[in-house]
């Protein structure tokens, strides 16, 4: 298996495994429980909460564990507008969040909040001009992604926060980091941000656990309420195993992070030339920023085609955000991008895990698909593509 869809979701590290499993069959009492058992699992899960913190860059009391990465963003969405309810109904993001942010914010709109949208450009970034631009006396909150899941741009979060500030407005500032944690380098104070998302399953972690940064000073309102867990901000017995397993996943990729940056910016460059020297009608739609994310299309071949053709060779990359599978990705279209460009678009991305060698197995395996679509090239399925210069 040659698994290329690590902005979906990677494989559990093997420390991660054995923190869960540790945690799951010895050191399993409840955090709150005031027994020698309990005590052990609240020390675990304030190492844990340490670790995590480090690999951010903030305070451990900033750290709240969620369940995902979705948890996050609805919650700090709810919770920024709850806190600026008195100073405006007024919301800016951009059209290329994942749809944890997006659905939201559209449940918001009906709810009479205004909402601006920032458009990419062809390349997929957004200027800080327009961030400037949207804000207005009324904007209570501004959430952007760090790095966008399925181009791999990075977006200027930190000009978005230093717009706010020089303009005074009383917003909030959100990061989606999801896709940026441990993969580009920020702190959220270097960012300016109040309030950062971050998922489990992106890093080697299982799914089920993701954090919220919360910036001190922020009062949110709870999440859950209850037993008080999280600060009393997130009551519930907290998932011991989904957090031992996180911190060590993350302190796995802090122990090797410039070496595991480096490998994905090589692989990446390597499987972006490799493609383009076997297949010259190859478009590159994003080399991404972030090491691990880049977007390629192959015109005339449909996406969905293509991720089955490679599926049958036991390769698996994505036609777009796995989260809207078997629709076009709204992601891609909204760089304006001619449709018969972006129709064979797929997202490649790797992991520290991943080799040279199946970076060339994917680029063979689309020459082969390609070698047998052209000398098919009447049927009709085909999609009709214009010369390119
Ligand atoms: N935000 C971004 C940018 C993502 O890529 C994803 C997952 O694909 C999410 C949010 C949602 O995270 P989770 O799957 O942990 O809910």
């Amino acid at each position: 298996m040659i698994y290329l869809d690590n902005a979906a979701t990677t494989r559990v590290c093997p420390e991660a495994a054995q923190a869960a499993l540790e945690v799951m069959t010895r050191d399993f009492g409840n955090p709150s429980s005031r027994y020698a058992l309990g005590r052990a699992a609240a020390e675990r899960l304030a190492a844990g909460r340490a670790v995590v913190a480090r690999a951010l860059g903030c305070q451990a009391e900033e750290v709240v564990f969620t369940s995902c990465g979705t948890e996050g963003d609805n919650w700090a969405i709810r919770a920024a507008l709850e806190l600026g309810k008195r100073k405006g109904k007024h919301i800016v993001t951009t059209a290329i969040e994942h749809a944890a942010v997006l659905e939201p914010l559209r449940a918001l709109s009906a709810q009479g909040y205004e909402v601006t949208y920032l458009r990419p450009d062809r390349s997929g970034r957004i200027s800080p001009a327009q961030v400037q631009g949207a804000l207005r006396p009324d904007t209570v909150l501004v959430s952007m992604m760090l790095v966008n899941n399925e181009l791999g741009t990075l977006l200027p979060v930190r000009e978005a926060a230093e717009a706010v500030q020089r303009s005074g407005c009383p917003a909030l500032v959100h990061t989606d980091a999801v896709q940026g944690f441990l993969k580009v380098p920020f702190t959220p104070e270097g960012l300016g941000v109040d309030l950062l998302t971050l998922s489990g399953h992106k890093v080697g972690a299982p799914k089920g656990v993701g954090a919220l940064y919360v910036r001190t000073g922020r009062k949110l309102p709870p999440l859950l309420l209850g037993g008080g867990q999280e600060g009393g901000l997130r009551s519930g017995t907290e998932a011991t195993a989904q957090i031992a397993a996180l911190a060590a996943a993350c302190q796995a990729w802090l122990d090797r992070r410039e070496e595991h940056t480096a490998h994905m910016t090589a692989l990446k460059q390597f499987f972006l030339e490799s493609l383009q020297a076997a297949l010259p009608q190859a478009v590159v739609v994003s080399a991404g920023d972030a090491p691990h994310i880049c977007a390629v299309s192959l015109p005339g071949y449909p996406s969905e085609m293509l991720v089955r053709e490679l599926s049958d060779r036991d390769i698996f990359v994505s036609a777009g955000s796995a989260c809207r599978r078997g629709k076009p990705s709204y992601v891609f279209a909204a760089t304006g991008r001619p449709k018969w460009e972006l129709l064979g678009t797929l997202r490649v991305s790797f992991s520290p895990e991943n080799t040279r060698e199946e970076a060339a197995a994917l680029v063979s395996a689309l020459q082969e698909i390609a070698r047998g679509r052209v000398s098919q090239a009447s049927r009709p399925r085909r999609v009709q593509t214009p010369t390119q210069p």
